[in-house]
């Protein structure tokens, strides 16, 4: 009996954790961080404890109570009770979980109670919460994914919840001789390797028992992917999130081609812009992007979007180069190029090759541009992927060497187009825009109250530079990751699936709306109820 459990995803964009259960045989299509979820509790300053993260995500119920899936560490440490009498802790109520571990299954049943999960593109609201789950639980993915997921955890802050592939297990130790009280307890971070199998488009793969592949789509991160699974009889086809109106657009309708008519037993198919009647198009940016751009006449242009999005990069490339500027990216983007370059389809060149595109060095740390301040990051001062703290010859100089100052777009402002996201403002500090700068944001518009506020604020940094004169407003030119509801519908269709289950959507209702009447059964999914194939 083959079924299908939407823990993430159901009538919310984000978060999708979709597990498909053939018998004893369960593989999981993306385990993501749901924003929603964690918003409803959490913000910046109030977020989950260190030590007790993973229980307190289920504790409130942003996490799915699922036994056999998750980290030993982060539910029971080993040597617990033990350590709980020597402290004398008479009441150990706080550290019980009624969520048995992966390990614990494992071991109890003398198999995995999950064999593997299948990670569709490199999204936080789809790869995340991997980081909860037990590191031999197998993850399969495109290469371009893994590179981005890699990238994303060296260039991130580190914090609770990012270790995907260098998992920090935590363990009961003592304290030294030099501490206040020796030998009295701590927890200990120990980095382990997660495997990270990546897998070529196209090819079919073994999860378990199940047999599944993937199709290479086009969607706003590089790399991204559908999956289709064979568990049993039944064949299911997840979209994952996708596009057509993108650079890579033709991916999108080569999986549809290749799926059309096949009338798989479900199409689990997102729907974040189900409501939307038209398509977005990447080349309307391109031409708008230039538009406000050349309003900067001998003024400083710059330009928000997000960094692992490479094709909206690359529309900036041909953005400078209409304008007569010279792109420049932050260090964080030229990573990425870097990393991804040497991957056998490589999406992007490194930024190094490309002729109109330098890479900004930003001030840090004593804020003397001292070398110094950039030893410990591997890409603020040089794309050093083989850093190495005990070998200087591993850290790379490049940017340090021709990247791009302040004071040079100071001096020169005319020259540049400048890549510069929200949680770079104070840059502007250093950068003295001219009067009659312009700051396009090609990120989406606010879409909830946060999001506002950050647009409040955006505002008064634009007011306080007399950036976008004459009213400072924050300027948007964005096309979406996403396809609209008649491409959406048109998918649908031409693959013609038995049952869709809608996700990754606020209005699964539409899906049910469209295709009342056809031979296509629409079922909506409920948070963690199974929906029983067959
Ligand atoms: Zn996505």
């Amino acid at each position: 009996m083959v079924s299908i459990t939407v823990y993430g995803g159901a009538g919310e964009i984000g978060g999708n954790k979709i597990l498909v259960e053939d018998g004893d045989h369960r593989v999981f299509l993306d385990f993501g961080m749901s924003f929603t979820r964690m918003g409803d509790f959490y913000e910046e300053f109030l977020q989950p404890r260190t030590n007790s993260g993973l229980r307190d995500l289920l504790a409130l119920g942003i996490l799915p109570k699922i036994d056999g899936i998750y980290r030993q560490d982060l539910l029971e440490l080993d040597r617990l009770r033990e350590t709980l009498a020597e402290l004398g802790v008479a009441d150990d109520s706080l550290w019980a979980a009624d969520v048995r571990s992966y390990k614990e299954v494992k071991e109890r049943d003398g198999r995995p109670a999950v064999d593997g999960v299948i990670v569709s593109h490199a999204h936080m609201d789809h790869f995340q919460h991997v980081s909860m789950l037990d590191e031999n639980v197998p993850v399969f993915c495109s290469e371009t994914t893994k590179a981005v997921m890699e990238t994303a955890e060296e260039v991130g802050r580190g914090s609770f919840g990012t270790d995907v592939i260098n998992v920090g297990k935590r363990s009961i130790t003592t304290q030294g001789s030099g501490a206040f009280f020796p030998g009295t307890h701590k927890v200990e971070v120990e980095p382990v390797l997660r495997p990270v199998n990546a897998v070529c488009a196209g090819e079919p793969f073994a999860v378990g028992a199940m047999e599944a592949a993937l199709h290479s789509v086009d969607h706003s991160v590089p790399g991204a992917t559908a999956i289709v699974v064979r568990a049993g009889e039944s064949r299911i086809v997840y979209t994952g999130d996708l596009r057509f109106h993108g650079m890579a657009g033709h991916l999108s309708h080569q999986f549809r081609d290749a799926l059309a008519g096949s009338r798989p037993d479900v199409l689990i198919m997102e729907g974040t812009r189900i409501e939307k009647e038209s398509p977005d198009s990447e080349s309307e940016v391109r031409e708008e992007c230039t538009r406000l751009v050349s309003e900067a006449g001998t003024a400083l242009a710059m330009v928000a979007f997000a960094w692992k999005d490479t094709a909206r990069y690359r529309t900036m490339i041909d953005v400078a180069q209409e304008t007569g500027r010279t792109l420049v990216i932050s260090a964080k983007l030229a990573y990425l190029t870097h990393k991804l370059s040497s991957l056998p389809d490589a999406p992007v060149r490194p930024a190094s090759e490309e002729p109109n595109v330098r890479v900004y060095l930003k001030r840090k740390g004593s804020m003397l541009y001292s070398k110094s301040d950039y030893v410990g990051s591997k890409y603020d001062m040089g794309c050093s992927a083989e850093w190495d703290r005990k070998d200087v010859s591993t850290i790379r100089t490049e940017h340090y060497e021709s990247g791009v100052r302040a004071y040079d777009i100071a001096a020169n402002p005319d020259r540049y187009l400048l890549h510069l996201d929200f949680y770079e403002l104070n840059e502007l500090i250093d950068l003295r825009p001219p009067l009659g700068s312009v700051y396009v944001s090609a990120v989406s518009e606010p879409f909830n109250m946060e999001m506002e506020l950050d647009k409040n604020r955006l505002k008064r940094w634009l007011q306080r530079f007399g950036v976008n004169p004459p009213d400072f407003e924050p300027k948007y030119a964005h096309a979406s990751g996403h396809a609209s509801g008649p491409e959406l519908l048109h998918v649908t269709r031409a693959i013609r699936p038995k049952m869709l289950i809608p996700v990754h959507t606020e209005h699964p209702e539409m899906f049910q709306q469209a295709l009342a009447g056809s031979d296509i059964e629409v079922r909506v999914p409920a948070l963690g109820e199974p929906i029983v194939l067959g």
